[in-house]
């Protein structure tokens, strides 16, 4: 063990004291300092001889080849087919679903060819501003109209733009998904 001694002085006497375990303690943490650096350069070095391993992306460089991961949920989407059909009915599951209002679907009524009388979606209002990405919406909707997208670069200076109509003008609900 080691002991260091030394005196100081108060209100006129002289005070002995003692400090031990300095040293030990000093090369203690000089000795784990260099043991953490060099655990992190084993690994530098390993991913400088291994490039093909590295995982990082260089992002935003690598956008037009970036693929997300398939549960990764950036925005609710209305998906459209080549027709301008979608699968929403109208049904209002969704609104219902959403924890904080983030949907709204107006609905208006049309007559159909056999002359009943059916309900159809006017606007799907998103407020992507408001959602929490939850998921709920979309597992509440008994057609599968609403998927999660993949796009998260949301930024913009006012924030009225994060409200999205989602169904496209002119669109109709696919003949399958008709309530
Ligand atoms: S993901 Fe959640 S918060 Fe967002 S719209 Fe759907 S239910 Fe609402
Ligand atoms: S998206 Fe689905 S749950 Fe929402 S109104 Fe349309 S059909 Fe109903």
């Amino acid at each position: 063990m080691v002991l260091i001694t030394g005196y100081v002085k108060m209100n006129g006497t002289e005070i002995n004291i003692k400090k031990t375990g300095f040293l030990k303690e000093y090369f203690g943490t000089i000795f784990t300092s260099l043991s953490s650096l060099l655990t992190g350069m084993k690994l530098t070095g390993y991913y400088f001889i291994h490039p093909n391993k590295i995982i990082t992306e260089q992002y935003p460089d690598n956008r037009a080849t970036l693929k997300m991961a398939e549960r990764f949920r950036g925005e609710v989407t209305l998906p459209h087919n080549e027709n301008n059909e979608h699968r929403c009915n109208g049904c209002q599951s969704c609104e219902i679903a959403c924890p904080n209002g983030s949907i709204k679907i107006v609905t208006k009524h049309e007559i159909s060819e056999d002359g009943k009388k059916k309900k159809r979606i006017d606007t799907w209002v998103y407020h992507l501003e408001m959602c929490t990405f939850c998921n709920l919406c979309i597992e509440a909707c008994p057609s599968k109209a609403i998927v999660m997208g993949k796009k998260f670069e949301h930024s913009v200076y006012d924030k009225s733009q994060l409200v999205k109509i989602l169904n496209k003008p002119g669109s109709k609900v696919m003949k399958e998904a008709e309530e």
